[in-house]
């Protein structure tokens, strides 16, 4: 019968199955790689094969796949509320959680509104931005400035934001509402420019365009502080607090979109202040909130921002935004067990091997067809060169990315592929004997 093996399981797949990210000659008609199971780092694809979950999943899966109490908790708050209507009530895991995320946040970040993921997170972020200029008595502050190579999600408004070449050719945005700024990518920057001059031009770009727009039709700035799917490009040093600066200069709110470097990425549960000495207005997140466990998502918003509303000539202005999922008990639930795990240690862990993890990988870039090997924490980018000397990634052949990731799912390692990048963010929970594992893998992929 259909449904049985793993031969028809593709055929329904193909059938009915609409995956993210397809060209139009495949909408609907293309069903990728089967995965079954999962365990610790590893995963089970339905040929049997067991791989390391390099991407951890989709950059989430941070405390490991299969654990038992991630499991318990789920099921047990399914038999205690398994929802209620976060319009009229509230439930105690999401207040547990607020006040836990707030002790986490950089000062000031002392509330949450909770999503269903890192899409709606950032819609939220800005039209919370859009409705406080409103009340505030100035409805032209509301342009959003992001950067090229950011991504920041596929809903209309947050997809709109995105500066990752190729995402905007066949897609809709919203027209005149976003500046985009330079890539912040100091191994992409001019030739002949060192990375503190590079930084300057970046800053004085920002101030240009803020001189020109006019900081009153500016509303917010919106990055990546690691931007992920960009390639992992680590800012130069003083960046984003120089940008920081500058929002504060121009009452522009800072968004900092943390769905991929929270929750221990970059070893800490915020990576903002942790690790860049960054306070923004409000920090967008999701993924490994729960690693993955369950879709949820939140924005962390500065009290002060509710008190100078509460100030306001509207202070009774409606907020009219909310999601069915807001506050969800079963995802709260989660990302409280999931906090638990980080906090006993798995923060800790992740610090201790991101040393390991990153020279590992960093020794791959003895191999000719290897531009730079760049990263942080648990999080890396392999990008790869036609050659050394012009480190053009355009003469090469473009699926490069998913020719690696072949080879290496042929020895063991499932990558992401993105163009000519390999992106690794495996779970927390990897070994440095895992890691030795996973670079040997992606060097004879390679
Ligand atoms: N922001 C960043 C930085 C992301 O990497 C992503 C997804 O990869 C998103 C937002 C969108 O999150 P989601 O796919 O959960 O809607």
């Amino acid at each position: 019968a259909i449904g049985d093996g793993p031969d028809e399981l593709t055929l329904l797949a193909e059938r009915h199955l609409v995956q993210p990210w397809p060209v139009s000659g495949s909408i609907g008609a293309e069903a990728r790689g089967r995965l079954e199971a999962g365990e610790g780092i590893y995963v089970t694809d339905a040929a049997g094969r067991r791989l390391i979950d390099g991407p951890a999943g989709m950059w989430c899966v941070n405390a490991g796949h299969r654990r038992q109490e991630l499991a318990d908790v789920m099921a047990a708050q399914a038999m205690e509320l398994s929802y209620n209507s976060p319009w009229y009530t509230t439930n105690a895991p999401s207040a547990v959680l607020s006040k836990r995320l707030a002790d986490h946040a950089p000062d000031g970040l002392d509330h949450v509104f909770y999503t269903t993921g890192g899409s709606s997170a950032v819609e939220t972020a800005l039209r919370f931005m859009q409705f406080a200029n409103n009340v505030k008595g100035r409805p032209d502050k509301k342009l959003i400035v992001s950067r090229q190579g950011g991504y920041h999600g596929s809903t209309y408004l947050s997809a709109s934001l995105n500066g990752r070449p190729r995402d905007h050719d066949w897609m809709d945005s919203a027209e005149g509402l976003v500046i985009k700024l330079t890539c912040p990518n100091p191994f992409r920057r001019p030739e002949g420019v060192g990375e503190a001059e590079f930084c300057d031009a970046l800053v004085a770009e920002f101030r240009d365009v803020i001189e020109k727009v006019g900081a009153g039709r500016i509303g917010a700035f919106i990055a990546e502080p690691i931007m992920a799917s960009g390639g992992v490009i680590v800012p130069p040093e003083g960046y984003l607090v120089r940008m920081r600066e500058l929002c504060r200069e121009h009452d522009i709110l800072f968004i900092a979109d943390e769905v991929v470097t929270a929750f221990g990425r970059l070893g800490h549960v915020f990576a903002s202040q942790e690790v860049f000495g960054l306070d923004p207005d409000m920090i967008t997140f999701a993924k490994g909130v729960t690693s993955g466990y369950f879709p949820l998502g939140g924005v962390m918003i500065a009290g002060r921002l509710f008190e100078e509303l509460r100030r306001s000539n509207h202070s009774d202005a409606m907020f009219a935004h909310g999601l069915t999922y807001s506050s969800h008990p079963i995802g709260c639930a989660v990302a409280l067990k999931n906090l638990d795990i980080l906090e006993g240690g798995l923060l800790d862990h992740a610090r201790d091997v991101s040393g390991h993890f990153q020279s590992s990988l960093k020794a791959l870039e003895d191999l000719p067809l290897v531009g730079e090997v760049r990263g942080l924490g648990l999080m890396a980018c392999v990008e790869c060169v036609a050659d050394r000397v012009s480190n053009n990634p355009l003469t090469l052949d473009l699926e490069v990315g998913k020719r690696i990731d072949t080879h290496c799912q042929e020895l063991g390692l499932l990558v992401r592929p993105l163009i000519n990048m390999c992106v690794m963010s495996p779970p927390l929970t990897i070994s440095k004997s895992q890691i030795d594992d996973m670079a040997t893998i992606l060097r004879r992929g390679i």
